[in-house]
């Protein structure tokens, strides 16, 4: 395998787990060479959407031992989600045991230290069985792929993006879904994504759906901003909770920076130094401009663009030290296997 070609795409691996549930009940995991699972063509995530997912990564260390980053997050973060949902989550202990065991079944795929890339780890809940009425999943299934990735582009990391802000489109409703990792937020923003990248845009930016005055987050990452040695990011409800956000707050302190999460106005856009999302794929993508039109394809447009990536850089620097095992684990975030 070439390490250093992979981007964020599929790569068949040797075994996929699964684990089905059933009245209050979790069966044994199985594991399979078979990434198929048969499914009712009634199955309740089929019809109505109940179906929620995570995704996590595992890194060899400098010391060849192999890392996880914060299971324990995701976990807790998987039990939110379905607890919305109606569906029972796994309990964190068997949530990361369960990923302990897609990594192990799969070690060859890990990417070595150094390459830059690593194994990424893929858990997705959902309502099986068959069900016409609308109500919770009296059956589940958690299934778990690992994939080796590289950088989402596969052109290297921090390589810096555009992005449009999403003025005529909401991922997420504002007393919603929004702070809940489930798969009808990313429905919801497909066509949006479609008419950015017609435009030529990498990254949709969705303010917040109440009001549409502040920021809220990228369609599948989080968004921050740097200016005054100052890490702001937007507290909102309608936002993901992102597990690499929380790590660059606490990383941005510890490297003396002052952090904020407060409600970000839009015009504040112009203040910032630099601006970055953020989320487990790539840590950190740099965003060098941000188009802010009436709407995606509208001609008219107020344009903000940023030129370095150096506090970016320190604070990825910072994050993939401690998941490669080079930086000191002050939190315990990094789960040794
Ligand atoms: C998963 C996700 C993120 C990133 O969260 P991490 O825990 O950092 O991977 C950000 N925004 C959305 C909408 C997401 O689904």
């Amino acid at each position: 395998m070439d390490w250093s070609k992979l981007s964020f795409s599929f790569t068949p691996t040797d075994k996929y787990i699964s684990c089905e549930y059933e009245d209050g009940i979790w069966g044994k995991p199985v594991i399979s060479s078979d990434i198929n699972i048969p499914l009712s063509g009634l199955a309740p995530s089929l019809h109505y959407g109940i179906e929620c997912f995570e995704g996590l990564k595992a890194f060899r260390g400098q010391d060849g031992k192999i890392r996880l980053f914060r299971p324990d997050e995701n976990a807790k973060r998987m039990q939110s989600s379905a607890a919305y949902l109606g569906m029972d989550a796994p309990t964190t202990e068997d949530f990361t045991n369960l990923c302990i065991m897609a990594v192990k079944e799969n070690e060859r795929y890990l990417p070595p230290y150094g390459s830059g890339a690593s194994l990424y780890i893929r858990p997705v809940l959902f309502g099986s069985g068959s069900q016409l009425g609308i109500a919770p999943a009296k059956k589940q299934i958690l299934f778990i792929a690992v994939a080796p990735v590289g950088s989402y582009s596969g052109q290297g990391n921090l390589v810096a993006v555009n992005g449009v802000i999403a003025r005529k489109y909401d991922r997420a409703a504002g007393h919603g879904t929004g702070c809940y990792k489930v798969g009808g937020n990313y429905a919801a923003s497909i066509h949006a994504g479609q008419v950015a990248k017609q435009q030529g845009y990498k990254a949709v930016l969705y303010l917040d759906p109440i009001e549409h005055k502040y920021i809220d987050e990228f369609a599948s990452s989080n968004f921050f901003g740097i200016k005054d040695n100052t890490y702001i990011t937007p507290l909102s409800n309608s936002i993901l909770p992102s597990i690499t956000n929380k790590s660059l707050e606490v990383a941005a302190k510890d490297l003396g920076m002052k952090v904020e999460r407060r409600r970000v106005p839009s015009e504040e856009l112009a203040e910032f130094k630099e601006v970055g999302e953020c989320g487990t794929a790539v840590v950190i993508t740099p965003v060098k401009s941000i188009d802010d039109k009436p709407d995606i394809d509208a001609s008219e447009c107020k344009c903000y663009t940023y030129g370095g990536i150096e506090t970016c850089t320190k604070l990825y620097n910072h994050i993939v030290g401690i998941q490669n095992g080079e930086i000191k684990d002050e939190h315990n975030w990094c789960v040794i296997l």
